[in-house]
């Protein structure tokens, strides 16, 4: 499910990549198309303005063809239809009139460039030709239809059809020919219809003819073509018979095409800017689009990286390791998860200051991508802690070299410009089998193995196991008791005489807490004294346990007592006051108090603890280090801190009989002490053997079962005597 839906979001984030080349090729196809829209109207506005321009031209040449013929009829009225001309024709002497009137023999005639005059039978009684007298007879050098129009005419007599016109083809080529019968106009001339003339006027359609046709009407390239080649769309000339003799041919002029081409290039200027333009537009668009998404997916990764090292931070692993244990859970993986926290880097950070432990963080981040194996996601959680997330084959685990990995390179000190520091590491692991464990439980089971890790002594790798959760909820109930414990007085203390190892009378008493809990009845300082710390309780109890001290110890004003302060206590800025209040209150005097500490505190915060410890001095009280021996025992601090007492550790003192190592560890540790002036305490002292012992290395006090066993206030006026003098307590034969 979760595989689909994240298919399906990088199936959303390839469409959004390609959806700009979707814009520009959409943009694209629709210039495109309303390019071809607006070419194709110009067209055929075009095709139409040329088609009104073909019509009008045949129009035109059809129009000219007709008047050719209806002038040629009207000059043959004009030169037949005459009282003069009949009278001239029809009397016996009319050659001479005849050739003066018709201007037959005018070779320069407008009018005709061939005549005849033909008798009443058709026969020629006259003919010339450009002026010149001519041979050939009507039916040779014109076309039948001639004949046959000739014909009509003369059967129309002087009635009305006396005259006709039409394009007949001729030897030469072709021609507008009337023919006329020639006769009066007024009643009183008298035509014998035997006798009837008519005059023929021939005038060919030649070049010039067409051509003044054509300056006449506007039609260019005009031309007469052979009836044979007339090409379809031409003006047709049809002789009388209605035979189609010639045609009309002109160059069209198509208009259209020439506006339409002279259009053309701005329209195709336009688009083109309209192109350019949307394009320009859609690739700003998916520039901006791109530097947003680039933003964007600068500022996720902003997010999820750590600044410092580089590397990916908690929300980073968190994303990635739900991605990793997804895909397991798909390919029948298992995911290992690695939680790394440094053992000693407060330290380093505290001593060499933060510049130092950054150095140090970057350093360690450098060397684990090194170490880590392809395919797994190292991350840095905050502080000194690291995560490594790894996919391992089900059931198998070679990932265990890792972990022997990580700390060998952590036993190798880091060189971090002049100085050289050695830090250790904890590591939980814990697994997600088949991706079964989700990211979020995988990470708190791996930091639950890890704090284990940490308990158990550092430096070293625990998995996480089901009763870690347990032993974590163990700690919750326990937490809950310690408070109601608190609320419901469960506390009370107890006091452990200290002996000076010459007079073996009692120098001091030793406060020490105990919990005697409704539910699980008396619990042990060891157990609960932790809890009380990492729970913040310690401060309440602390003060409890010296308000009871100091109520107590004012009976006995010459014992000393001591009280136990934990290491949280000091971090505490109301300590210092509480302190003040709880001594003055009590009216005991600050030099008969000696407050014990641990050194685990002065290796962590050495400038703090001089301070506290300047302050407590400031208030007359002794500063007493406890458990001298059980930890680092560092001599530089001994000597830094100004103690006014060490206690040594009990396993010291069990130590003595075990190995001689552990006798002369001790004794070097007295005349160290010896050699810096410091008053030894030796606590645990179980036997006389010990206690004589220890008597003779120069401890001026002891401390230990073998004296008393810690006992309750009720029992005090019976080890101290009932007065407020020390009492001598004799020691057991
Ligand atoms: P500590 O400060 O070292 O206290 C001395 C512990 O040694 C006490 O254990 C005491 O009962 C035990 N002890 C004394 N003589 C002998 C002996 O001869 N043999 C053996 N085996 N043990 C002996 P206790 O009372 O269980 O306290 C344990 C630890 O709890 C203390 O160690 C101290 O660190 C802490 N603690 C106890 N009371 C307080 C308190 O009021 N405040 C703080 N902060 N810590 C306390
Ligand atoms: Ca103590
Ligand atoms: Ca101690």
């Amino acid at each position: 499910m979760r595989d689909l839906l994240t298919h399906f979001l990088n199936s959303i984030r390839l469409k959004r990549q390609h959806i700009v080349l979707l814009l520009l090729v959409s943009f694209a196809l629709v210039v495109m198309a309303v390019m071809a829209v607006v070419l194709t109207a110009l067209q055929t506005v075009a095709v139409t303005a040329n088609a009104l321009d073909e019509s009008r031209s045949r129009q035109a040449v059809s129009g000219a063809l007709s008047t050719l013929k209806s002038q040629m009829i009207s000059t043959m009225v004009d030169y037949t239809a005459w009282d003069a001309a009949a009278e001239a024709v029809y009397s016996p002497e009319s050659k001479d009139w005849v050739l003066e009137n018709f201007d037959l023999a005018n070779g320069a005639s407008e009018i005709f460039d061939a005549a005849y005059l033909l008798g009443p039978d058709g026969g020629v009684l006259m003919a010339f030709r450009r002026g010149e007298p001519f041979s050939m007879r009507p039916a040779e050098f014109l076309s039948p239809a001639f004949d046959g129009m000739a014909k009509a005419v003369r059967r129309a007599g002087v009635e009305k059809g006396a005259e006709a016109a039409g394009f007949v083809k001729t030897a030469e080529g072709v021609a507008i020919v009337g023919v006329s019968n020639i006769r009066g106009l007024s009643p009183d001339v008298v035509v014998p219809k035997d006798r009837l003339q008519q005059l023929v006027f021939i005038r060919h359609l030649d070049q010039g003819r067409i051509d003044s046709i054509a300056e006449n009407y506007l039609i260019t390239g005009l031309r007469l073509v052979d009836a044979a080649s007339v090409p379809p769309g031409a003006a047709l000339v049809r002789d009388p018979a209605g035979r189609v003799i010639a045609g009309l041919t002109w160059t069209a002029q198509a208009p259209g095409d020439i506006s339409y081409h002279r259009v053309r290039p701005y329209v195709l200027a336009a688009m083109t800017i309209v192109g350019v333009f949307v394009f320009l537009l859609v690739l700003a668009g998916s520039i901006v689009i791109g530097k947003l998404r680039g933003d964007e997916i600068a500022a996720r990764k902003m997010a999820l990286t750590d600044r410092l090292s580089g590397l990916g931070n908690r929300l980073g692993l968190f994303t990635r390791l739900q991605e990793m244990i997804g895909q397991a859970a798909g390919t029948r993986d298992d995911v290992m998860l690695f939680y790394l926290d440094m053992d000693g880097f407060k330290e380093v950070n505290d001593v060499y200051g933060h510049a130092t432990g950054d150095r140090l963080i970057k350093s360690v981040a450098g060397g684990l991508t090194h170490l880590i194996p392809e395919g797994a996601i190292l991350a840095r959680l905050g502080g000194d802690e690291f995560a490594i997330a790894l996919p391992v084959k089900h059931g198998t685990r070679p990932a265990r070299s890792l972990e022997v990995l990580i700390q060998d390179f952590f036993t190798e000190p880091f060189v971090l410009g002049e100085r050289v520091v050695t830090v250790g590491v904890s590591v939980g692991t814990a697994l997600s089998p088949l991706g079964s464990i989700d990211a979020e439980e995988l990470l708190r089971r791996a930091d639950i193995a890890m704090y284990k890790a940490k308990a158990d002594g550092r430096g070293r790798a625990i998995a996480y196991d089901a009763e870690m959760d347990a032993a974590l909820a163990e700690r919750k109930s326990m937490e809950a008791a310690l408070r109601a414990g608190l609320r419901n007085n469960e506390f009370f203390v107890v006091y452990q005489p200290v002996v000076d190892a010459k007079t073996q009378r009692i120098a001091g008493l030793e406060a020490l807490l105990r919990w005697n809990s409704r539910q699980m009845g008396a619990v042990s300082p060891e157990i609960f004294i932790p809890l009380a710390e990492s729970s913040g309780l310690i401060d309440k109890l602390g003060m409890f346990v010296m308000g009871e001290a100091l109520r107590v110890i004012r009976k006995w004003p010459q014992i000393g007592i001591s009280i136990n302060v934990s290491p949280a206590q000091f971090r505490n800025p109301f300590f210092i006051p509480g302190v003040t209040r709880l001594l003055s209150e009590s009216g005991v005097s600050p030099q008969s108090v000696t407050l014990e500490v641990t050194e685990g505190y002065f290796i962590h915060n050495p400038g703090h603890a001089c301070g506290m410890i300047d302050a407590l001095n400031g208030l007359g009280l002794r500063i007493a280090l406890d458990d001298f021996g059980a930890g680092f025992s560092s001599i530089g601090y001994l000597r830094q801190f100004a103690f006014d007492r060490l206690k040594l550790d009990r396993s010291m003192i069990g130590a003595l009989e075990e190995t001689p190592r552990g006798r002369e560890m001790l004794q070097a540790t007295l005349a160290l002490a010896a050699a810096l002036g410091i008053p030894v305490t030796a606590e645990g002292i179980e036997t006389e053997e010990q206690a004589i012992f220890l008597r003779l290395c120069g401890c001026d006090q002891l401390q230990g079962y073998f004296f008393s066993r810690p006992v309750g206030e009720a029992d005090l006026p019976a080890l101290l005597g009932e007065y407020a003098a020390p009492g001598t307590v004799s020691l057991p034969a």
